[in-house]
């Protein structure tokens, strides 16, 4: 169908305004905005009145700001209405929008940005009944010449730049309530920690109050006074302004595990205000205050494709552990310990096989090193595969970990001191 006998039958419904006009050929040639394209086709529809060649169908308030030679022009008898039958009268207001924008994000600190729309049920039906008679294959949706007409003018007046893939911040206008919601993207940092105090890696929450604070955690609502987590993120929190933290390492010890090597992590701030920080700064802060307790390193920005990559790394290893047997161990029998260097089979460890699958795993003990320290200790420096727990290696777990050192040794052993001491990818 040609353009402009659908033209015509879009003009035929009531006054159109160039944006929906010429969305409707969004999608032929580039270069030019909707309300050009709008305007060129009515522009060639009025030409061909005047020529007396086009039709009368027309709505004639569509032709209202065009000075005609030969013809009367229709203002007299017909104004223009307020507003475009289709739209509404949204595109006169898109100034507007873009600077209610900017006050809306004026207290954050970003690069990028994205605007989106919810449009009114009725925005969207007008569209469709339009879309219904005028039959045009090469239309754009309302939405998208809203976010990117807003977008063009937040752009130069905030002077921030437009990200379809990863912006800092998404700008909601939701048409139907009239409000605006803000999408702050989290901020992302990279880091390596040394845990040399037995605290957990996370914040726990109270198991009881689920955080709410109850008598039993004494109104803190977690259990534990602090955590890696805790003491990086307060001052984060504090440079950010931001409102929470998540916390993602590469894998984790337990509490009682020292990490004497630098474990991977990204730690991540919600709704930040502010971006630009100094890491070398947060750096020295936490490690000044936490001395003898973390130590954090290796700092840089990330994004989230980084917390799946430190989460999905598979890291080698390297504990150093001491053993405790519950009956004298001869010197020479230590050397059996050189069959943990295998693949060990473990079945999940029933300290945990109340949360987790109950199945057997396969890890490897890529190195091991023995010294006999007195006639129930032994320490050793083991290198494994990731995810290979090292108290059930000890331990033997009731036969559910083999081999063992408890079942090698053929006495009971276990664990009474751990360190992660290295990682290496
Ligand atoms: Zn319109
Ligand atoms: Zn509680």
């Amino acid at each position: 169908m040609d353009i402009k006998t659908v033209a015509t039958r879009i003009l035929s419904t009531g006054y159109v305004c160039d944006h929906c006009l010429g969305r409707q050929f969004a999608q032929l040639l580039s270069g030019y905005s909707n309300d050009e394209r709008g305007n060129i086709v009515r522009t060639a529809l009025a030409m061909d009145l005047e020529n007396e060649e086009g039709t009368k169908s027309i709505d004639e308030s569509n032709f209202s700001d065009i000075r005609f030679r030969k013809r009367k022009s229709p203002d007299a008898e017909l104004k223009k209405p307020k507003d475009c039958s289709v739209c509404k009268g949204i595109f006169t207001k898109i100034n507007a929008l873009a600077k209610r924008a900017v006050e809306e994000t004026e207290d954050f600190e970003y690069n990028t940005f994205q605007i989106g729309t919810t449009p009114t049920e009725e925005l969207i039906a007008i569209e469709e009944k339009l879309w219904e008679t005028a039959g045009t294959d090469f239309c754009e949706t309302i939405k998208t010449e809203i976010n990117r007409e807003v977008g063009k003018v937040f752009s130069k007046k905030a002077g921030k730049i437009v990200d379809l893939k990863n912006p800092d911040m998404v700008i909601l206008f939701d048409l139907k309530t009239n409000t605006v919601r803000l999408t702050i993207a989290p901020l992302y940092i990279f880091g390596k920690y040394k845990k040399l105090a037995k605290i957990p890696q996370t914040r726990l929450m109270c198991y009881d109050c689920r955080g709410l604070g109850c008598k039993k955690c004494d109104f803190k609502g977690k259990i534990h006074e602090t955590s890696v987590q805790e003491l990086i993120a307060e001052p984060l929190l504090r440079s950010t302004e931001g409102v929470d933290t998540s916390f993602h390492g590469a894998g984790r010890e337990d509490i009682d595990v020292l990490c004497l090597g630098g474990r991977n992590f990204v730690i991540e701030v919600v709704e930040p205000k502010k971006r630009t920080i100094s890491l070398k700064r947060l750096e020295t802060s936490v490690n000044k205050k936490n001395k003898g307790v973390i130590e954090i390193s290796n700092l840089e920005f990330a994004d989230k494709n980084k917390v799946v990559d430190v989460k999905s790394a598979k890291a080698k290893k390297t504990y150093k552990v001491i053993v405790k047997t519950d009956s004298t161990v001869k010197k020479t029998s230590l050397k059996k310990l050189k069959e943990l260097v295998t693949l060990i089979k473990q079945q999940t460890p029933t300290r945990v096989v109340h949360r987790r699958a109950d199945i057997i795993r396969k890890r490897s003990v890529y190195s091991l090193e023995y010294k006999y320290v007195d006639k129930t200790h032994v320490e050793l420096v083991i290198q494994t595969e990731a995810g290979l727990y090292i108290k059930e290696l000890v331990s033997g777990d009731e036969g559910r970990s083999r081999p063992s050192v408890s079942a090698l040794l053929g006495v009971k052993a276990m664990v009474e001191n751990l360190e992660v001491v290295g990682f290496e990818d």
